[in-house]
């Protein structure tokens, strides 16, 4: 609502008759205070008064998605020793970024909310492992972009810790694991996933590991720490046998690309020190056989939504506006 200066003018050539303009113009001050106070109280995201279009890329929709989740991985246990195959990865054709930074906020639901939805923590609001006031429904997932823009792609999330399907991905997938499960069990059913094409054929698959994260609470987050270490080399298993099976179907002519990703690292029993480099800065790998990557960029957690939108061809004003971070891919 407007009170424009011809509005303004007119007021002031006052005469009897122009009382009634001015009840109109102290209303609509009224209303225009009522309005501005109601905002403060209904989060919105800016971008959602553009008129929004969606542009999909029919070159990229046959184009696959692994991203290998593993919670409270410390860059500086990714060692030829401890993890044999991720270091051998992380030679490949890849973005890599052993000091992937993290959000100032170092829970894991603030992180992975992030990597998720390509927004800052001030946007998506989750501020700890609750998810209370989470704004996913302003701030929507790569995966909800994916299906409602093309439903014919199988998405899927396979997790060990429940939360993030429980409060955010289970409206937005095909398939989603819906209890605790520990990382034997998500490695199993990806795996099944991935070499018995039916009933699910896989196109964009999210998984989550728990039990590095565990480890180094209990035991202590740190390459010298037995627990953490062992820990890490049975991840490092699972991790090759996934991406031996992408690395078959890359023969048999599908297009995958392959994400390893951290939520934080940590130091001593916690993760809670966002000053603490041992913990801010984590691990990320992006790799494909032949894509050019952004080699200079230095990647945060908002820069995966925009990558796996990116690699899949879905070009959104909408996520374009509200996005924090960008693709990696060149
Ligand atoms: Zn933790």
């Amino acid at each position: 609502m407007y009170v424009t200066v011809s509005n303004l003018k007119s007021l002031f050539q006052l005469n009897l008759s122009d009382m009634s303009k001015i009840k109109v113009f102290f209303f609509s001050l009224l209303l225009i205070s009522f309005f501005s106070s109601c905002k403060k109280d209904i989060p919105i995201s800016d971008c959602d008064f553009l008129d929004h279009s969606v542009i999909i890329d029919s070159l990229k929709i046959n184009n696959k998605i692994i991203i290998i989740g593993i919670d409270g991985f410390r860059s500086d246990a990714m060692t030829q020793e401890i993890t044999p195959f991720i270091y051998d990865f992380s030679q490949r054709n890849v973005y890599r970024n052993l000091s992937h930074l993290t959000e100032e906020d170092t829970y894991s639901g603030p992180n992975w909310s992030s990597i998720l939805t390509g927004v800052h923590y001030n946007k998506h609001n989750v501020t700890d492992n609750s998810f209370e006031g989470s704004l996913f429904d302003l701030f929507p997932t790569f995966l909800n972009y994916i299906e409602n823009n093309i439903n014919t792609l199988n998405t899927i999330s396979i997790v060990n810790w429940f939360p993030i399907n429980q409060n955010i991905l289970s409206k937005d997938v095909d398939y989603y694991s819906s209890n605790q499960i520990n990382d034997s069990i998500v490695f199993e059913k990806t795996k099944n996933l991935l070499l018995n094409d039916d009933p699910l054929k896989a196109d964009i698959i999210f998984l989550h590991f728990d039990e590095l994260d565990a480890a180094g609470h209990n035991f202590g987050f740190s390459p010298n720490v037995e627990e953490y270490k062992s820990t890490l080399n049975i991840l490092d298993f699972y991790v090759e046998s996934l991406v031996s099976i992408v690395d078959s179907k890359r023969l048999s002519g599908e297009n995958w690309l392959c994400i390893l990703i951290s939520d934080h690292g940590g130091d001593g029993y916690s993760h809670d020190d966002y000053n603490n480099t041992k913990i801010r800065e984590t691990i990320l790998i992006v790799e494909h056989p032949t894509q050019n990557f952004k080699l200079n960029h230095k990647s945060n957690m908002t820069d995966i939504a925009p990558t796996v939108l990116d690699f899949i061809g879905i070009s959104s004003t909408k996520f374009d506006c509200d996005k924090d971070g960008q693709s990696i891919l060149k």
